[in-house]
């Protein structure tokens, strides 16, 4: 343990220093405005137990303590959010035992908070990422993804900013990508008379040209602080008023203040499909990252690096944005116009990999997956039958799960699917030896041929 993290715990002491000055100028900077002494007394001591902890965290890595460990890095984390050195170390454990849902909710708690994400995320590496196992497929298999992508990226715009609407959708337009913005019905214009917020006219031109507008509560309050008569007011209302203004159904509801509870988690299913809430996305999908993007340490870099990580291991990325910096008043790390289009053109020239959907669109289509089964399959040479059942009591989908084949040879030619009833299906050469099918029956034989049965 000592000798693989040697070189980790000499560059600490040296970001340690690095640390001190980054925070004491961020909070202590005599050109700012005077800082409270009281305030200022708080933030040393917390960098200081911060420090310590870490420190300690380090000394346990050192014995072997790894549990002792990730708790002292938590727990450094807890006392003084911007302490690199914590989620770095946290993520370098998380590498080196495995625990690849916890490397991506470090990456989560780093995006919250303000320390330097571009740093945090270089210890993030390729080769380490590579030694933990995937799963396994069967030869025949739901795609985890629409056409069997390897990965699913939804943007969300929260609090339904002007820019949003006027400077970011035009970009998503240019590139035929669609949002979710989430909105605070309070807040809208016509309400607030806030120009930093949109419209009613917006949104509903924005719901118009296909971008999700989901429901982020009616005045952005902390759920766990409120009655239930009054969460379910702050959801209910806020949908109702949505519906009313787009002429478009809700699905998707946002938690203000990643206020997540179960209580209200239930209520909002009861209405909604889908929830931007840590619960709901591990039950879609088993490997999820939700980064909040955006501020001065977030750089196009480490979005595009996010985007690599997220093609490598299958992920669901969900990329949590504000509005752009372009307003008097000041967006919630902002992004730029430069950021937004370098980031879509690079996803762009990887078109073959990702998926860009709304937030609900992708988790639909992971509950729908969620609640289907291959329930028989009979490969043979250039012929297969595969049937689905649902758990779910669909007889059809709206939008098709991609299934894929297993097969032989490898490159599979005269591809055709075709259900009982003689309705002729999407089937393609997706790669690997694999074919895939976009099946929208369930219940129904999928019969499907390739190679010299085909012809
Ligand atoms: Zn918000």
């Amino acid at each position: 343990m000592w000798r693989r993290y040697k070189w980790f715990i000499i560059l600490t002491a040296i970001g340690m220093i690095a640390v001190a000055l980054f925070t004491a100028h961020h909070f202590l900077s005599p050109k700012k405005p005077v800082v409270d002494p009281a305030k200022r007394a708080f933030v040393l001591t917390s960098l200081h137990e911060s420090q310590r902890l870490t420190q300690q965290g380090i000394a346990y890595i050192q014995q072997k303590e790894v549990v002792r460990a990730v708790d002292s890095f938590r727990e450094a984390i807890n006392v003084f959010p911007p302490n690199n050195q914590a989620y770095e170390f946290l993520l370098k454990i998380y590498l080196a035992t495995g625990d690849e849902q916890k490397v991506y909710e470090t990456l989560e708690a780093a995006g919250r908070s303000y320390p330097a994400f571009d740093q945090i995320l270089k210890a993030v590496d390729d080769a380490s990422l590579a030694r933990i196992p995937m799963s396994k497929t069967e030869d025949v298999y739901i795609a985890p993804f629409r056409e069997n992508k390897k990965t699913a990226i939804s943007f969300m715009f929260d609090d339904g900013e002007t820019s949003v609407y006027s400077d970011v959708m035009p970009i998503f337009d240019q590139f035929a990508y669609k949002a979710t913005v989430s909105v605070i019905p309070s807040q809208v214009a016509a309400h607030s008379g806030d120009p930093f917020r949109g419209s009613w006219a917006q949104w509903k031109d924005a719901a118009d040209r296909g971008f999700e507008i989901a429901n982020h509560s009616m005045n952005h309050l902390d759920a766990r602080k409120l009655t239930p008569d009054q969460y379910k007011t702050e959801i209910d209302d806020a949908k109702a008023l949505i519906e009313k203004n787009t002429g478009k159904r809700v699905s998707s509801y946002v938690f203000p203040l990643d206020s997540f509870s179960e209580p209200v988690l239930r209520h909002v299913l009861q209405s909604h499909t889908a929830a931007r809430d840590p619960a709901f996305l591990r039950l879609a999908y088993n490997m999820t990252m939700d980064i909040m993007y955006g501020g001065p340490s977030f750089s196009v870099d480490s979005a595009n690096r996010l985007v690599d990580i997220a093609i490598n291991r299958h992920l669901w990325l969900i990329s949590e944005c504000h509005g752009l910096d372009i307003h008097s008043k000041k967006s919630y790390k902002p992004l730029t116009k430069d950021f937004v289009s370098t980031h879509l053109a690079y996803i762009k020239a990887r078109q073959d990999d990702i998926w860009v959907d709304t937030f609900s669109a992708v988790a639909n289509y992971l509950m729908i997956r969620k609640g289907t089964q291959v329930a028989r399959k009979d490969i043979a040479d250039g012929r297969a039958q595969v049937v689905l059942t649902s758990g779910v009591g669909m007889n059809d989908f709206a939008v098709p799960l991609t299934v894929v084949l297993k097969v032989k040879p490898a490159v599979p030619g005269n591809i055709s699917a075709t259900t009982a009833d003689g309705k002729s299906l999407k089937a393609w050469n997706c790669g690997d030896a694999q074919i895939c099918v976009d099946v929208s029956v369930v219940g129904q034989p999928i019969n499907v041929t390739w190679g010299q049965a085909g012809q």
